[in-house]
């Protein structure tokens, strides 16, 4: 089929190479003219695993272009996939601006009958103002159907969740739509979930909030694990066995961060809001994230008594393992505390170092956790990379200055950490 993607972002490239790969036409478009020049060179302009091998395979069998022109995207696909930002506003809400500019755009361009796909998370009703706005601008002269098809790929398996589906779900107006979106996911075996526009839209947000739900819930568990001398780790094991709770999601530490918890969160509140409905548990959940980065700094602060002067190195920078999204990562604010409290910061992440220059400019960087490590009053683990599990301790005690590891993902093993003559203190154990 033929197919194109607009806004090659972290979900667009993906979901643009792995259509490719699955033997679609793909057209991927950004107004990013810069991001579309790496696209034609074969580079990609974020850091996913497996990605830069599916974007030359899609170049090479010829089923992958990249283009700034959305005119020539519409009028060369049978299915337009929208997948540009909608970050946060100061309010909490989606902003939608770039939606409704490619939506605009496609109105502009649409000559014959075409299927336009939100899969961008969006307000619920999002895809009802899209097909409003079109048919306001075409006059109702051209047949066009929207659809709903939100994505549930994680940053840093974003490849392999997208080749691997738990579900698929679209939200359809007509059955012509359906048709279309079946044969695009035809090559997969799982679940089609078919429903209307808003249910669709909702089963986004109302996955993202629970999971980030689980996550808070593990975090103000494992603040009453810290007060009576309990494991949170332990208890997140005894509570995962049940299949009716599972272990995923259940890991205590800094909280959640990313392009998409926080702002999706939020985004349901307020949607929840405008329908007449105060959703205070979601409230309740973003609080409780935002306390652990005050405690993870209250532990550091319990260790080194002062910050000021004290040279405090970071594990990780990235808002989790394997990607390079620094949005809404808590290592940002943690670290803006401690500079602000006089310490000196070092700082070591494998792939997030470029785009963390740009937030934090004024701390030192360095590429080898041994040299960053060399010398400080303490070891922050802010993300649980592997390049940090593999951290040698007895090295680390050898070379730091006063042995202090707070450990904001309870990544190490606080017995040998202790016993190496570690001060450890990890989230909730
Ligand atoms: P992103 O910021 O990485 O990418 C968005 C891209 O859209 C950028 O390259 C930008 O230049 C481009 N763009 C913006 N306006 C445009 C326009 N008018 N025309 C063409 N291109 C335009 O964002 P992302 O992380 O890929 O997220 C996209 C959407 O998917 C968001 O709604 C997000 O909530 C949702 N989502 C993200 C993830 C994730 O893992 N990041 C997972 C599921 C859903």
């Amino acid at each position: 089929m033929r197919l194109s993607v607009i806004g090659t972002g972290y979900v667009g490239l993906v979901a643009a190479v792995c259509f490719a790969d699955l033997g679609h036409d793909v057209i991927g478009v950004d107004r990013d003219a810069e991001r579309i020049r790496a696209l034609q060179a074969g580079r990609s302009p974020i850091f996913e695993p497996g990605l830069e091998e599916l974007l030359a395979r899609g170049a090479e069998r010829k089923r992958l272009r990249f283009t700034t022109d959305t005119a020539e995207a519409v009028r060369e696909s049978e299915v337009i996939f929208i997948t540009v930002g909608t970050p946060s506003l100061e309010s909490g809400d989606a902003d939608v601006t770039a939606v409704a500019a490619v939506a605009e755009t496609i109105a502009e361009s649409l000559r014959d009958y075409r299927l336009i796909v939100e899969k961008s998370t969006v307000p619920v009703r999002t895809g009802e103002r899209i097909r409003d706005q079109i048919q306001l601008l075409t006059g109702g002269t051209v047949p066009f159907d929207i659809a709903s098809n939100p994505e549930f790929t994680r940053e840093g398996s974003a490849i392999y969740d997208f080749m691997h589906p738990d579900r698929i779900v679209i939200g359809v107006q007509s059955e012509r739509a359906e048709r279309l979106l079946r044969e695009v996911y035809r090559p997969f075996d799982c679940p089609l979930l078919v429903a209307n526009l808003a249910t669709a839209e909702l089963i986004k947000h109302a996955s993202n909030a629970f999971l980030a739900m689980k996550i808070s819930y593990i975090n103000a568990v494992a603040n009453v694990c810290e007060r009576v001398g309990a494991d949170v780790r332990m208890v997140a094991e005894g509570m995962g066995h049940d299949d009716r709770i599972g272990r995923a999601f259940l890991n205590a530490g800094v909280g959640y961060g990313g392009s998409c918890f926080p702002k999706d969160v939020a985004a349901f509140v307020r949607i929840a809001h405008e329908a007449g409905y105060e959703f205070r548990l979601l409230e309740e959940v973003a609080r409780v994230n935002e306390t652990q980065r005050d405690l993870l700094v209250r532990h550091l602060k319990d260790a080194l008594w002062v910050l000021a002067n004290r040279i405090v190195t970071v594990f990780g920078l990235a808002y989790k393992p394997n990607t390079d999204d620094m949005r809404d990562a808590p290592s940002v604010p943690v670290i803006e505390r401690l500079v602000r409290e006089g310490a000196q910061v070092r700082a070591c992440d494998p792939v997030a170092e470029a785009n963390a220059r740009r937030l934090l400019p004024d701390i030192a960087y360095y590429a080898d956790p041994y040299e960053a490590a060399r010398g400080s009053d303490a070891v922050v683990l802010m993300t649980e990379w592997d390049e940090f599990r593999k951290v040698d301790l007895a090295r680390l005690r050898e070379i730091v200055r006063r042995p202090v590891l707070i450990d904001g993902r309870n990544l190490f093993d606080p017995e040998q950490a202790r016993a190496l003559g570690f001060h450890y203190v990890g989230m909730g154990r």
